[in-house]
């Protein structure tokens, strides 16, 4: 395929753009895939059951216990001193008769057996070459590759991350907000097995979550101040580990560092719209998160699997047809975004928040969680994401 053949270009080789564009082309169109050398991705992802279901339909994994660690309870401790406080609440997937709310994978993993598919795939092109520029013709989305060629194609699909040239290029109005929080991400080897439970400690700074990663090991995702989270990382490794130690409050024993720790600064960011005029933006380009609620992969793959539904009814015969794409991929993605985008931004805030009402209604809601079953089924089905 020439480039100048493709009726679709997908940018960005993160785990958005590689599920985007196998997508893409499994709809039939002729795809070019720009997807520069990236720094490796140490993060883990929870994906709930409906994104496992997905990635399976679509191919893009098998059997997932071949590759990551099913979640089967979330046990959440509130480790405030705060006057109003929750109570422990366990929550079991066996509740919703479900042998798991998802699974536990590492990024690099399901990047390299995307990789893998994406190689099979007879209509897909790779190119290492990122993005200049994007400018609107009368004829359709134009794009600047870093080599100084130029490419058109009908359909744009915008995958470059949180700082997305295609979004700003494109005329794309976000909204954005900074935190003064970090993640601090790493895997711990605990001194006992975790089994498949993650465990939030909800401190007054943010959430302490210990995802299980099969045995003995667990992926660390500590939010807290940044500054804290800095010192943490550079004040050597036994300081480290006894904050670690305290933080988990013992509760598996001394804990030992299996991999180097990483600080990820923290934000949210949505567009008011993920498509128009032929371009369409999926994964962190359109929207990010902190990482709390595990929502972010989820998003981004319900993205691709709306946007696979769209192109699976358009007439590609007809005259503009991706400028119809990218308008009933806006407004599919609409509610999805705001609903999702909504929730994880109260639950920042409530689990962040110094003011009693919060607290007060936090400490409910767990409570009530704890106490009604429909309640908590309902809460459930809000955090996989089932629609
Ligand atoms: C600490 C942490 C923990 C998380 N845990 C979870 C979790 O448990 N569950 C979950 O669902 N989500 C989680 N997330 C969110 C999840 O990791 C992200 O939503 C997801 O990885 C984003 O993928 P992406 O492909 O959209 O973006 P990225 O991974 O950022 O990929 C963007 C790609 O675009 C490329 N690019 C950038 N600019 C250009 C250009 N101009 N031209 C060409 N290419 C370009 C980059 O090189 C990169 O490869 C977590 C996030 C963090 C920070």
């Amino acid at each position: 395929m020439s480039v100048h053949d493709a009726e679709a270009v997908v940018v960005g080789g993160g785990l958005a753009g590689m599920a985007a564009a196998i997508a893409v082309a499994a709809a039939g169109l002729r795809t070019l895939h720009l997807a520069p050398p990236a720094p490796a991705d140490r993060r883990t992802s929870a994906l709930m059951m409906p994104s496992v279901d997905y990635l399976r339909t679509a191919g893009l994994i098998e059997a997932p216990a071949a590759m990551g660690h099913a979640l089967t309870q979330i046990r959440i401790i509130d480790a405030t001193n705060r006057l109003i406080r929750a109570p422990e609440t366990l929550f079991d997937a066996r509740e919703s008769g479900l042998e798991a709310f998802g699974w536990n994978f590492a990024n690099s993993k399901l990047l390299e057996r995307f990789q893998a598919v994406a190689e099979q795939q007879g209509n897909l092109e790779r190119r290492n070459l990122s993005v200049t520029g994007l400018s609107h013709r009368s004829d359709g989305p134009e794009l600047t590759l870093a080599d100084g060629t130029t490419i058109r194609a009908p359909l744009i699909v915008g995958a470059d991350g949180k700082k997305s040239l295609i979004r700003a290029a494109g005329g794309f109005r976000a909204r954005e907000n900074g935190f003064t929080q970090a993640a601090l991400v790493c895997d711990l080897d605990l001194a006992r097995p975790i089994g498949g439970t993650s465990v939030e400690f909800h401190y007054q700074q943010g959430p302490f979550t210990l995802v299980p990663a099969g045995d003995n090991r667990a992926n660390l995702v500590w939010i807290d101040d940044r500054a804290v989270l800095q010192e943490a990382q550079s004040g050597g490794k036994e300081r480290l580990l006894t904050m670690l130690a305290e933080k988990s409050q013992r509760l598996f024993g001394r804990v030992e560092l299996a991999t180097p720790a990483h600080v990820f600064p923290l934000s949210t960011l949505s567009v008011e719209k993920a498509g128009d005029r032929g371009v369409v933006l999926v994964g962190e380009a359109a929207h990010a998160f902190p990482p709390i609620g595990a929502q972010g992969l989820n998003l981004g793959l319900r993205d691709v699997a709306d946007l696979a539904d769209v192109l699976a009814c358009v007439d590609r015969s007809a005259p503009r047809w991706a400028e119809q794409v990218s308008q009933s991929y806006a407004t599919r993605r609409a509610a999805d975004l705001a609903r999702t985008g909504g929730m994880v931004d109260t639950l920042f805030r409530s689990l962040l928040s110094e003011m009693l009402p919060a607290q007060a209604l936090r400490a409910g809601g767990l409570w009530a969680l704890k106490l009604l079953p429909p309640l908590r089924r309902q809460a459930f089905s809000i955090g996989m994401g089932l629609r």
